[in-house]
């Protein structure tokens, strides 16, 4: 059984809530991480989206889009992977294809933290 971490923001944020916002710690950045059940979306300790993979089917030679990079490359150099709409009891999903390579995938994106925010929002719905 894992227990719960904290990062140095929660900590400071939860004791010391007056804190001047310069002081505060930055959010640690989005990581991804992957594990038996598929790949995880983590940031300061707390997952934030479980993307279950899921076998490519059609055409290999159909161009596919990452939702990070936005890169267009065929099938083969992207995973598809499928996440459940909170809330919808495993009737709905949302599908979202990510390049295999994440270091590439990485090193492609422009924005910041944006393209992994934008995924988010469209995933869960806020
Ligand atoms: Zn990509």
């Amino acid at each position: 059984m894992s227990e719960k971490t904290y990062s140095a923001r929660e900590i400071v944020l939860s004791l010391f809530p007056g804190t001047d916002a310069v002081l505060v710690p930055l959010p640690e950045p989005y990581r991804f991480e992957r594990t038996p059940e598929g790949l995880r979306l983590l940031r300061d300790g707390s997952e934030l989206l479980l993307l279950a993979p899921i076998a490519a089917a059609g055409n290999a030679s159909t161009q596919v889009l990452c939702d990070l990079c936005q890169r267009s490359a065929p099938r083969h150099y992207l995973q598809m992977f499928r996440a459940e709409v909170p809330g919808s009891k495993g009737r709905r999903y949302r599908y979202v294809s990510l390049c295999r390579d994440p270091g590439g995938c990485e090193a492609r994106r422009s924005g910041g933290d944006t393209p992994v925010e934008v995924l988010l929002s469209r995933v869960l719905g806020n």
